[in-house]
């Protein structure tokens, strides 16, 4: 055998016997034409890893395994754990075997064909392609003007992401590594992604609809996924309780002197001028007090998530 790669295509599922048949078809035809072209290794697998789902799912993986061993794999999950550790379970167990992993949902809504676009750029030497769609035509207005207005918020927070991604993409094997070093529970991958570095590109794809079964992420799931993914990545928000303390503290300082001066000029009621100063003193004493406190607990905060501190690419050194 040549020197070639082997690819692991993660597919994480959740209830989705609707989609599994059909999905398996699809990945089989595109990593046999693969194959056929001698991009990838005969070792090459697609790997379902399902997420605790109570219907037919995990039957229909173990189906396809038994049947075609050499084109699937599956891992099943003691319970449901939501997307992101799902997938996060088969990139750690595929990362064993494979040089290169792309990860997929099982409804087909990303285009299977930029599979090969990511291969390509796998080759050219890039260790994390990004799927970005190429436009959102499929979508309802709403889910568009929620999830465009969600990326740029990120990039308001500072956080680093990657426009119109969602997690279908390619990672290296080392770059797989360097994931294994954050040790986050919040898993917010598409976050963290874009922290481990190496040499990225993106790839467009046109995102389709989904096209049998239900999506398993309703608003109220989009919406705790969005406020995770805030909160994982970015302190701004306490920040803001600091400067907003600060301001409340100037105005509280001015207010007092309106009403010294009110009082001077003899146009208040009794205890008008005590009521007022200490109103605003106290008040912006304690915004201030709580943006401090703020401060050490987002320090604390990114300290608890143990993050590495550094991935090192290559070290050039001779020692004789
Ligand atoms: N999924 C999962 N666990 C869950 C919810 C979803 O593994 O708890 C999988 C699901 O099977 C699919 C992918 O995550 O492969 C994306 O879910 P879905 O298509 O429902 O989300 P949408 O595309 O509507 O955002
Ligand atoms: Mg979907």
């Amino acid at each position: 055998m040549k020197d070639e790669k082997t690819l692991y295509i993660v597919v994480p599922c959740y209830k989705e016997e609707a989609v599994l048949p059909e999905t398996a078809k699809r990945l089989k035809k595109k990593l046999q034409a693969l194959l056929e072209k001698g991009k990838i290794s005969d070792k090459s697998r697609v790997m379902f890893v399902n997420d605790g789902s109570k219907d037919r799912t995990w039957e229909i993986i173990s189906q396809l395994h038994e049947e075609e061993p050499q084109v699937f794999s599956g891992v099943n999950l003691a319970r449901n754990r939501g997307h992101q550790n799902a997938l996060l379970a088969g990139l750690m167990t595929a990362v064993n075997h494979a040089d290169m992993v792309i990860s997929m949902d099982a409804d087909l809504q990303d285009d299977v064909d930029a599979v090969d676009a990511m291969v390509e750029a796998y080759h050219k030497g890039y260790d994390v392609v990004y799927g970005v769609r190429s436009s959102r035509k499929t979508d309802t207005f709403f889910k568009r003007f929620t999830a465009e207005g969600f990326y740029k918020l990120m990039k308001a927070l500072g956080v680093d992401i990657v426009f119109n991604h969602a997690d279908y993409r390619l990672m290296s094997k080392r770059a797989l590594e360097g994931l294994a070093e954050f040790g986050e529970v919040n898993l917010f991958l598409r976050g963290i992604v874009p922290q481990i570095g190496y040499p990225w590109t993106t790839v467009e794809y046109e995102r389709h609809e989904r096209f049998a079964g239900e999506s398993k992420y309703p608003l109220k799931k989009m919406l705790a996924f969005a406020f995770d993914g805030i909160t994982s990545f970015s302190i701004k928000p306490m920040r803001l309780i600091l400067l907003l303390g600060v301001v409340v503290f100037a105005v509280s300082i001015l207010m007092l002197l309106y009403a010294l001066i009110s009082k001077l000029s003899g146009s208040t009621t009794a205890g008008w001028t005590s009521m007022m100063g200490s109103i605003w003193l106290i008040g912006g004493i304690q915004l201030l007090s709580l943006g401090v406190i703020g401060e050490y607990i987002g320090k604390i905060y990114s300290e608890t998530k143990r993050r590495p501190r550094f991935i090192i690419e290559r070290v050039l050194n001779k020692t004789e």
